[in-house]
């Protein structure tokens, strides 16, 4: 049970969002600070370079844009891009850290003139807090109540010009009047494999880490095809490679550190193969409901839907039918198994 909670911690912490410090500024010393740099997304980042220029040029705030996608596909690093690009100042917060409508007044009045709220989980925010959104994104002013009973009474408070960039794993989640509020709306996709790999070797590069370009290639096809898992599987095998293997990262020290870590060769790792293993051997394969599948693994409904569905969706393990989750013929397949039996 320890070994298995261990195991599943640290699965978890390749594929988790939230960091600790150490990883934070990890994660920061490698995100692209323009677009030259942020590899792959092509068609967003040239929307977003036109959409800055003729934000420039025109003197005004950006329109308010929001970015959808699994966790770890760059949101945050493109909205600090465009914050560099334009020259003005970010705020960051997040929809649970903004608990009260007094805590989003509080940083609009204080924003600078076109300058960026980046708001991450922005699904999550409150309905009270949501609604003082509106006002200000339309009207850059927000109604606040002043006095408690009757006396109470409403007051009008200009704020600065600002863009709200939003970021959500979760699009379908935001309510209409929110989302109908977004000038535009950019969905970012899983990295390609080549992508992934100049990723790697970019950041190689910036920690100064010797990456051979077949380690490289290797690690891009196990990093679920997002940018912070290879990153974080990168630091690993710097690990694996400066104890064992005098600092290099080869073939043979990704491989052995693969194996280490519980991540198969379609780049599954233990929460994946223990979704999967759920579903085929309790459940015949569904199809079957997500709470009933959080239920069997201990594990949260969120993080289910957030971290573990959209990957093994896109490569073509799982499907979503109307009756529920369901696994495909390839994913009994890649599990060894056959109707619920061992091949
Ligand atoms: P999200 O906000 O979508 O969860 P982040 O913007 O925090 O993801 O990105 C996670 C990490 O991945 C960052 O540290 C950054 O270094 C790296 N990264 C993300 N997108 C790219 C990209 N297009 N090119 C290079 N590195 C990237």
């Amino acid at each position: 049970m320890i070994e298995e909670e261990s195991r599943s911690q640290k699965a978890q912490s390749l594929v988790s969002s939230q960091g600790n410090e150490e990883v934070d500024a990890f994660e920061n010393t490698l995100r692209p600070k323009d677009f030259q740099n942020y590899i792959g997304q092509i068609e967003v980042k040239e929307n977003l370079k036109v959409f800055c220029q003729a934000a420039k040029k025109r003197g005004d705030a950006l329109d308010h844009s929001l970015f959808y996608g699994p966790p770890g596909l760059g949101k945050t690093t493109l909205a600090l891009i465009l914050a560099q690009e334009l020259n003005v100042h970010l705020r960051m917060s997040s929809g649970p850290a903004l608990e009260k409508p007094g805590d989003l007044a509080a940083i609009l009045t204080n924003l600078g003139e076109n300058d960026i709220l980046f708001i991450d989980e922005i699904h999550r925010l409150k309905s009270t807090v949501e609604e003082i959104l509106y006002t200000a994104m339309e009207d850059f002013a927000i109604d606040i109540v002043v006095g408690k009973g009757p006396s109470a009474r409403t007051m009008r408070l200009n704020v600065p010009r600002f863009t709200l960039v939003g970021a959500t794993t979760k699009a379908s989640m935001l309510g209409g009047p929110l989302r109908d509020r977004f000038g535009h709306v950019e969905r970012l996709r899983f990295y390609e494999a080549d992508e992934i790999q100049k990723i790697i070797e970019r950041s190689a590069k910036i920690l100064d880490i010797h990456i051979d370009s077949e380690a490289a290639q290797k690690l891009a096809l196990c990093s679920r095809w997002t940018p912070r898992i290879a990153n974080r599987l990168l630091r690993r095998m710097r690990d694996f490679a400066e104890i064992r293997h005098e600092g290099k990262i080869t073939l043979p020290v990704v491989e052995q550190g693969l194996e280490s870590l519980s991540i198969d060769e379609k780049g599954l790792d233990h929460s994946d193969q223990l979704y999967l293993r759920t579903l085929c051997e309790k459940f015949n394969g569904g199809p079957v409901g997500l709470s009933t599948i959080a239920a069997a693994m201990s594990e949260e409904e969120n993080t289910i839907e957030d971290m573990i569905e959209p990957f093994l969706i896109r490569e073509g393990f799982l499907k979503k039918t109307p009756r529920g989750r369901q696994v495909t013929e390839s994913a009994w397949k890649h599990l060894g198994l056959q109707g619920g039996r061992l091949i």
